[in-house]
């Protein structure tokens, strides 16, 4: 078993929507670079979050290439670098509140960490907590 993941190219498929609220582009590494990597069931899971929230939410980090995490400090075996991990911030929601809604949509699997400024929600088939 392991987490289905899409490619994009992201000046090809940038502006493709990949559900109601999301964008191919937003999903992109941070480092410019044109492959994007993103699981269909994180993305099902971001929506969920923006729909049960119903305010903006912002990806700061979600698809990095293998550099860029090394460049950033990424641990080694990081879900960003596999497509499966996406920082967010969900306008005027703490941390803390948007990983317990995150919780309820992953009781058994999935990484989900909170941050000072945002909330890691990730889509692995472990189940992972933490507090950054
Ligand atoms: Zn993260």
């Amino acid at each position: 078993m392991s987490v289905s993941v899409n490619g994009y190219i992201k000046s090809t498929n940038g502006s493709t929507k990949l559900s109601t609220n999301f964008s191919v582009s937003e999903f992109a590494c941070n480092d410019g670079s044109e492959a994007v990597f993103v699981a269909p069931a994180l993305v099902t899971i971001l929506q969920k979050i923006r729909t049960n929230f119903g305010t903006a939410v912002t990806i700061t980090s979600a698809y990095r290439t293998p550099t860029y995490n090394t460049k950033v400090g990424g641990v080694s075996n990081s879900q960003h670098v596999l497509g499966t991990a996406a920082d967010i911030v969900v306008s005027g929601v703490t941390p803390a509140t948007v990983a317990a809604y995150a919780e309820t949509l992953l009781p058994n699997t999935g990484g989900i960490g909170i941050y000072s400024s945002f909330t890691h929600v990730d889509v692995r088939e472990t189940k992972s907590r933490w507090n950054g």
